[in-house]
């Protein structure tokens, strides 16, 4: 079976910055960790591949350079392989592009049965992008789930819903989003990170995906973050001191007349 694992590198500091002209956010490598969400999909897809024969993890990730770290320490946990897809043409990415192009990745992978996604990663914060992958694989997506079984053509998976959980046996293949509560993290065994210095991640350019220059990068995203500003937090108190008459609470019910909330 071949599980295929998006882990997208994120800022691990709230102190982000983001391009005031393109809303882009720049992303100078320092202070990232994988995104938090990645780190419960990898778990989930070495938790299957120990426990099942003939498994094979690849860890992918589209991002600068610097996220060969985050692939590196993939391996480290028990990925067998990493591929990055880097590049300036990615750059300004919103979810369209950057699902095209990680969808284009898992098919030159070859094929694939299982996708396993984060439900949402800590910075862009869409949770679109397993969706749109999936519908760019043109495979079916069962999002917000929380536990996996693996059957012998497809998986029966619990999602979230509002309310309580549903059950859904789907066939491969299939693309999952997992949230928090399905498994906790492990960490990386001497081992593992002995084996991920040995591993070469795979780097492809955008020019390898067989995708049109139009599809990628600010080029080919139709989202625009038209501007990016810290909300002002303004606070006004007015005091009121009871005085042994009514005055205070008039002058309240006045207030509130005016704001129309009453
Ligand atoms: C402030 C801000 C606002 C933005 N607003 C929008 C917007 O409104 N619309 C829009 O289309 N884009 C927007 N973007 C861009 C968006 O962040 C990118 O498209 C990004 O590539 C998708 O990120 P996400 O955090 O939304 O991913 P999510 O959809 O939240 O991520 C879900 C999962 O998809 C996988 N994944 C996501 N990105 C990657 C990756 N690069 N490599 C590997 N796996 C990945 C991971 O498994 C992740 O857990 C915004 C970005 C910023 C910084």
């Amino acid at each position: 079976m071949n599980i295929v694992v998006l882990i997208k590198q994120v800022p691990g500091t709230d102190n982000v910055k983001l391009d005031p002209e393109t809303g882009v956010m720049i992303r100078s490598g320092k202070d990232t960790i994988i995104n938090p969400l990645d780190e419960n999909a990898l778990e989930e897809a070495i938790r299957i591949k120990n426990s099942h024969p003939n498994v094979k993890v690849t860890a992918v990730s589209m991002g600068p350079e610097s996220a060969i770290k985050a692939l590196k320490e993939a391996v480290a946990m028990g990925a067998d392989a990493g591929v990055l897809i880097s590049g300036r043409a990615f750059a300004g990415s919103d979810t369209i592009a950057t699902a095209k192009a990680l969808a284009a990745t898992i098919k030159k992978l070859g094929p694939v049965d299982l996708v396993i996604c984060g439900e949402r990663a800590t910075d862009g914060e869409t949770g679109q992008t397993g969706a749109m992958i999936a519908n760019y694989l043109d495979i079916p997506v069962q999002t917000y789930v929380s536990s996996v079984e693996i059957q012998q053509a497809g998986v029966v998976v619990k999602r979230t819903v509002e309310g309580g959980f549903e059950r859904v046996e789907v066939p491969f293949p299939v693309l999952i989003t997992v949230n928090k509560d399905i498994n906790e993290p492990g960490f990386p065994t001497l081992a593992g990170k002995l084996r991920a210095k040995q591993v070469e991640i795979t780097i492809w350019r955008p020019e390898e995906l067989g995708l049109d220059k139009s599809e990628l990068g600010l080029v080919g995203s139709p989202t625009r973050v038209v501007k990016v500003f810290s909300p002002k937090l303004a606070r006004d108190t007015i005091l009121h001191k009871a005085d042994g008459t009514t005055g205070p609470v008039d002058e309240l019910m006045k207030f509130l007349a005016a704001k129309e909330v009453l």
